[in-house]
């Protein structure tokens, strides 16, 4: 760590870390547990983060704040490239695996990042609290049957078919 690193450390800048979603270097956590990553492909992307990783104007510019909370919280243990431990607090509704991540929209900003399935040290908690959306061997519902029930959900709106598919899959 550099003596400005060293220096933006204390006075509340957050020292340079490895991103804890892509492990890009050079990414920035403020005070207030925010991270400011220079990768563009990022959830944490901020492009305020200059080339010498500093923000400019560390709660004015940023993009990745935000006053997302919750409803129903779920904690994630996570340890990133660089053995760091970080907690998120993710909306239970929007947990989903993809292959071997879990995808979740955090807090604060309420955007949805990918967290390595691998780095998760409460996985087994986690992963007790996903939605379960189709009850154990029961198909998948069909593209159209989705459609329905996600337009339906979404909406507030209900039809003889949705009630149909509800009661087949009540939790979807
Ligand atoms: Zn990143």
């Amino acid at each position: 760590m550099g003596l400005l690193d060293f220096l933006m450390s204390l006075f509340g800048g957050g020292g340079t870390i490895e991103c804890p979603n892509c492990g890009t270097p050079g990414a920035r956590k403020t005070d207030d547990e925010v991270v400011h990553c220079k990768n563009p492909r990022c959830p944490y992307f901020d492009a305020s983060l200059g080339r010498a990783g500093t923000l400019r104007q560390a709660g004015t510019t940023v993009p990745t704040r935000g006053d997302f909370r919750p409803r129903n919280p779920v904690s994630i243990r996570y340890v990133n490239f660089a053995g760091q431990s970080r907690e998120f607090s993710a909306e239970r509704d929007s947990l989903v695996r993809k292959k071997n991540h879990i995808v979740a929209e955090v807090a604060p900003t309420g955007r949805k990042i990918a967290l390595s399935r691998d780095r998760i040290q409460n996985l087994s908690e986690v992963e007790g609290q996903m939605p379960q959306r189709v009850a154990p061997g029961q198909d998948w519902p069909t593209p159209r049957e989705r459609q329905i029930l996600g337009y339906h959900k979404k909406n507030g709106t209900t039809s003889p078919r949705y009630q149909l598919l509800r009661a087949k899959y009540p939790n979807w």
